[in-house]
């Protein structure tokens, strides 16, 4: 085939291509000219995901009569004049290329009226060609139809998706804009029906209500400006709101970033954010969270990428800072950080007790919770106390890790037996923590509030006399010597049971005067200080509490159990909660802590709808 210059149709199909690669494509386009315009409200419609109509409707600045024409030829614009221009540019659009793109590819209707202009224009454009113009009765402001997008470039309409899939990406892209611009009000209608539309009242929570739907909503916090960094460097401004470390995805793209007003993607900055939850989330989950960076229009390049969704900043670093300064400061704020004092190991009893206004009532199914008197002394302010004392988040599972490894020297087999083993809860999912102390579950049945000591004690009591019956517990030799000096009744008590212990786990051997040498402990104890752990286990005996328990071993072993798991104020990770309730589940008093106590308050769906008088 010889050289030759193709033709403009021809010319401007193919540059279409690169702005105009599906119906939300346009969409995104004609709301930016829309809002470029000044409009106050936008009307988004489409049909058949937008392959058979959009049609766009705006109260902006419309365009003047003799300008029409010319608002489709391409490199046509009223935004930028000079190269100069692009260094500060506050619109959207500015390369002149959207109208022109989508008349080549589509059949388009402009009906349009410039607010000093007494009556309006209608232009109907087909495949790039004027068909009919003349003038129309119509408000100030521009409406612009695209029917049968692609019915001249039958290669492009192949590769549609299908209609649910367009209709997916145009409500992305108009509940974005309607992020960015909450002082806009936004209606969008698909196939005759209005499916998102938000009220223009300026407020972003407002508008994050109707994108991201009440519930998620609620676990969202709000990130606000703060002080410059750098008083030297030109400021950032980050705000927006990001989710609280429980509300977790699986993947990055529920991070939504805007600079300047524009969605962009960004993954450099969309890892700040992820790094703002650092310790507060598992690796492998990824935040929610709506942000709008603001910086001085010189500092970012957003002629990058022909659909500007990729933008270019001066100072990457400094944005990549501001982002993650902003959301850390905001998450810690609602997720105190954790600090490292253990506290003392104390009596269950003594241990903070939730006492909810509501009587709990518990399932038939309940095992029969033995009947002991309230804690005598301790009681719960109205708030739950913020200030428990709060460990390493992660030591659980590494607690839960030993304890797994006292289950068996050999994970598989054993694995299969705890799913096989009959499960005695309904399916619990996490949903919170409160306090660092109770994990709030969702079953089939309503809401659980599981006792996180409580819980834990159970799953290891349970493990651990399991244990007892097939076989030896696994024990964690000292390294160095280690000697604990105890008192004349504890050393007569130790004395008395050394094979007790030894059965259980606990090595040791007189070594003086009421002083025993530390040999070896229960492996599920190997975290703790092994003077601390004995000392409070025979301290608790010595008092002659019979816990319940018939024999004294069983005594000990709810002791060591007590010891070994997480304590109130640990603040557990989503995976732990969970991998804690999915043990539960499967034990065979999942109701009630070896002491008796309750692991979990119940609240069915019944009481729930009760309480808020709605039956
Ligand atoms: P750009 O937005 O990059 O300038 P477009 O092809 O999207 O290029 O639009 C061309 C011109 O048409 C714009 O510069 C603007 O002057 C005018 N225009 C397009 N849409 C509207 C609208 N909804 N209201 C007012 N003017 C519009
Ligand atoms: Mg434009």
């Amino acid at each position: 085939m010889p050289i030759q210059i193709l033709s403009d149709v021809v010319a401007a199909q193919i540059a279409a291509g690169e702005v105009v690669e599906r119906p939300a494509s346009v969409v995104k386009e004609l709301i930016e000219n829309a809002l470029d315009a000044g409009a106050h409200a936008i009307r988004v419609e489409a049909e058949a995901g937008g392959r058979r109509l959009i049609r766009i409707t705006d109260d902006g600045s419309g365009i003047p009569s003799h300008e029409a024409e010319l608002a489709f030829a391409r490199h046509a614009t009223s935004k930028l004049q000079t190269i100069h221009d692009l260094d500060h540019i506050q619109t959207l659009g500015f390369r002149g290329e959207a109208l022109a793109s989508i008349a080549a590819v589509a059949q388009v209707t402009l009906l349009t009226r410039a607010a000093p202009e007494n009556a309006g224009t209608y232009l109907h454009i087909e495949g790039g060609h004027l068909v009919e113009r003349r003038g129309a009765g119509t408000p100030v402001g521009t409406a612009l139809t695209i029917e049968n997008l692609f019915f001249n470039t039958p290669a492009r309409l192949k590769f549609m998706k299908a209609d649910s899939t367009e209709r997916r990406h145009i409500d992305t892209i108009v509940t974005r804009y309607a992020m960015a611009y909450p002082q806009v009000r936004f209606t969008l209608a698909q196939d005759g029906r209005v499916t998102f539309s938000t009220s223009g009242n300026g407020d972003l929570a407002d508008v994050l209500v109707e994108a991201l739907g009440i519930e998620t909503m609620r676990d969202m916090i709000e990130v606000t400006p703060l002080d410059p960094h750098r008083p030297d460097l030109p400021p950032i401004r980050v705000y927006g709101y990001s989710g609280l470390p429980q509300l977790s995805r699986n993947t990055r793209s529920h991070i939504i970033l805007f600079v300047n007003g524009r969605h962009i993607q960004d993954n450099g900055l969309g890892y700040a954010v992820s790094q703002a939850y650092h310790t507060l989330m598992p690796a492998d989950r990824y935040p929610v969270a709506v942000l709008m960076i603001e910086l001085a229009p010189e500092d970012v390049d957003v002629n990058v990428h022909p659909t500007k969704a990729e933008v270019r900043f001066r100072a990457p670093d400094a944005v990549f800072s501001a982002v993650q300064r902003a959301v850390r400061r905001a998450v810690i704020a609602q997720a105190p950080i954790p600090t490292m004092t253990p506290p003392p190991l104390t009596d269950p009893l003594q241990e903070s007790r939730l006492t909810a206004s509501y009587s709990p009532s518990w399932d038939n199914t309940a095992a029969p919770i033995e009947a002991r008197p309230a804690a005598p002394s301790v009681h719960m302010p109205a708030q739950l106390d913020l200030d428990l004392p709060v460990y390493d988040s992660g030591r659980y599972a590494q607690q839960m890790e030993s304890a797994q490894r006292l289950r068996t020297p050999d994970p598989a087999p054993q694995s299969q037996t705890f799913q096989q083993r009959p499960r005695t809860l309904p399916p619990l999912r996490v949903v919170g923590q409160i306090a660092a102390t109770y994990i709030v579950a969702e079953g089939p049945a309503g809401m659980y509030l599981v006792d996180q000591h409580a819980a834990h004690e159970r799953i290891l009591y349970e493990q651990f006399m399991r244990e007892q019956a097939t076989q030896q517990p696994m024990k964690q030799h000292m390294l160095e010597t280690t000697t604990v000096e105890v008192t004349a009744d504890s050393a007569r008590l130790i004395e008395e049971n050394l094979p007790l212990l030894a059965s259980i786990g606990f090595d040791l051997e007189l070594f003086g005067n009421n002083t025993f040498r530390v040999q070896a402990m229960p492996e599920i104890l190997a975290r703790q200080s092994p003077g601390e752990a004995l000392v409070t286990i025979l301290g608790d005996l010595e008092k002659g509490d019979p816990l319940g328990a018939s024999t004294l071993e069983a005594q000990i072993v709810l002791r060591v159990c007590k010891a070994a798991a997480v304590k109130a104020g640990q603040i557990l990770s989503y995976d732990e909660m969970q991998g804690m309730l999915r043990q539960l589940e499967r034990c065979e008093f999942p109701r009630t802590c070896p002491h008796g106590r309750p692991t979990m308050i119940h609240l069915s769906a019944d009481q729930l709808a009760k309480e808020f008088g709605r039956i």
